[in-house]
């Protein structure tokens, strides 16, 4: 799945790599390096990481005649390195008694509807139940989607007129999880606020009135960035980090997009995981983030 929906990042970067190395072999001098990084840097994963792998080719090779197959050992094991996540909590967080409650942040048009709807059928295929709550009321759209998703999906919903206060739609989704001894609930946030303190209040708000229900809620926040946004996503993904405590990235739309080093730049960036990647706009296009299978399903 992460293969072909990282299609068109691979065939780019692919191709230019192989452009390098018109000839048997290739002298690592600093014309290479230079276009090494520029093939790098074309897959938006930002001039940092490009740089630290450049470095790292340098390191092991400069001077010397080597073949593809050894530059791009050495690239793939400097990414890998830098996308493990040691210490950080890559997996979801479940709760052991009651419902976990999921807070998914980010701004319109991220994918947040989309996602939603595919953690939702991710935990209704493992047999959990869900409540969904439509906390987008500004958008009288998204709920009309998160609706038609969660009939679609045997999910509860609870929402409100439009314009109503997304704090109180929140409170009465964790309240209606409680009710009904939901495993999961999922509650969506407003995606258009005009300024940072607009955003926090409401972020706080509602951090404050889940925890009435259940102390520690929200358990998991997630923020819904568009990986075909580049720099736009990184700039977004500062915002909403200080704005909210956030304990994950879904990063959308990797399957239509030759940028997916965001990927690798989101990584660099912020000390959030990236847990899951949109694969697609269907409910079962969602996959758990490993950075093994992204760094060979760039390379391979
Ligand atoms: P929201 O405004 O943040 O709630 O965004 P939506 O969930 O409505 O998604 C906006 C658009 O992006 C829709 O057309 C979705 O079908 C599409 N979309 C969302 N996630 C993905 C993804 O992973 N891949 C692709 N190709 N499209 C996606």
């Amino acid at each position: 799945r992460l293969q072909s929906a990282l299609k068109k990042t691979h065939d780019v970067l692919n191709t230019d790599i192989r452009d390098l190395f018109k000839r048997e072999g290739r002298l690592v001098d600093d014309e290479f390096l230079t276009e090494l990084f520029a093939a790098l840097v074309k897959t938006d994963m930002g001039v940092g990481p490009a740089n630290k792998l450049r470095d790292r080719v340098k390191t092991d090779f400069r001077g010397r005649v080597v073949q593809m197959s050894d530059v791009l050992a050495a690239v793939k094991q400097e990414l890998r390195g830098m996308l493990d996540q040691p210490g950080q909590q890559q997996a979801l967080q479940f709760v052991t008694s009651g419902p976990t409650v999921i807070l998914v942040v980010g701004v319109n048009g991220s994918g947040k509807t989309t996602t939603i709807a595919k953690l939702c059928q991710r935990f209704k295929d493992q047999g959990k139940k869900v409540v969904l709550g439509a906390g987008d009321t500004f958008r009288a759209a998204a709920v009309e989607q998160l609706t038609i998703w969660a009939d679609r999906l045997g999910a509860e919903i609870v929402k409100a007129e439009p314009g109503a206060d997304p704090a109180s739609v929140a409170h009465r989704a964790v309240a209606k999880a409680v009710e009904v001894n939901a495993d999961i609930c999922i509650v969506d946030t407003a995606g258009r606020l005009q300024t940072q303190s607009n955003l926090m209040q409401q972020l706080e708000k509602i951090h404050r009135v889940m925890g009435k229900v259940i102390p520690d809620a929200p358990h998991e926040v997630l923020l819904v960035l568009d990986g075909t946004a580049g720099q736009n996503a990184i700039s977004q993904a500062q915002g909403f980090s200080s704005a909210a405590k956030c304990t994950g990235i879904v990063l959308t739309k990797l399957d239509g997009t030759a940028k997916g080093g965001v990927v690798v730049a989101i990584r660099e960036k912020f000390a959030i995981p990236v847990k899951f990647v949109g694969l697609g706009e269907k409910a079962a296009d969602l996959a758990e983030f490993n950075a093994q299978q992204f760094v060979d399903a760039l390379f391979e």
